[in-house]
């Protein structure tokens, strides 16, 4: 595996070089990432659950539209408890805190990597259903319980792997986000706040300032702490 060659445009979004385009499930993914993706997805499929990506490769300008929607408070955002947070009572640093709980910066989202899925099962709910990702819909008597559990017992098998548990993350817990290790570890390694920096010193980003300001705390936060595979 050569993913620790990823450059720096490709580890922070600002190019997809690294990426190849999946027909079926619709998906993009690391090159190196679709066999075991679809090694996966099969194994799940032989078990009756039909394992697709709700989000696969996102990249930074997705990333930096989202982040600057909740910076600004054009997208509504939420506390840990579910209540709709009033970004105008924030500070700069505050809304940073409350994006990053759910939302990674642009630039340092693992969804640049190819390496990283947001997974449903597509059998699930029914025609029409919009998926939400919220915790109801992984716990026991949600859409995705059968999904979830599945992927618990299996995912290692396949080299994937939850970064995400709410254990040492500082992001809320994602039961549906897995991550390929093998080329994720080497990604997360090279994504040093100095690549960070310089991927964002040159953007529109709201909050630019604080962000930078506090970059290496920031990093040590959501960047480096992951629950391990
Ligand atoms: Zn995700």
């Amino acid at each position: 595996m050569n993913g620790g060659l990823l450059t720096r445009q490709e580890l922070t979004g600002q190019a997809r070089t690294h990426i190849a385009d999946v027909d079926e499930p619709d998906c993009a993914l690391h090159a190196q990432v679709v066999a075991p993706f679809l090694n996966l997805r099969r194994a799940a499929l032989a078990d009756g659950i039909d394992l697709v990506p709700l989000s696969s490769f996102r990249d930074f300008s997705r990333q930096l539209a989202i982040w600057n929607g909740k910076f600004s408070g054009e997208r509504t955002m939420v506390d840990a408890a579910g209540r709709t947070i009033d970004v105008d009572a924030l500070s700069a640093s505050e809304r940073i805190d409350a994006i990053l709980h759910w939302s990674a910066l642009p630039g340092a989202s693992r969804h640049h990597w190819g390496t990283d899925v947001d997974l449903i099962d597509r059998r699930a709910v029914p025609p029409g259903y919009r998926v939400q990702l919220t915790q109801e819909e992984f716990a026991a008597r949600g859409p995705f319980a059968p999904l979830a559990a599945w992927l618990e017992t299996n995912a290692a098998r396949f080299g994937f792997f939850r970064p995400f548990r709410g254990v040492i993350s500082g992001v809320a817990p994602e039961p549906w986000h897995f991550s390929f290790a093998p080329l994720a570890e080497f990604a997360r390694r090279r994504l040093t706040p100095g690549v960070l920096r310089t991927a964002l010193e040159s953007v529109p980003l709201l909050g630019k300032e604080q962000v930078l300001e506090r970059l290496d705390e920031l990093h040590a936060r959501y960047v480096a702490a992951i629950d391990p595979p």
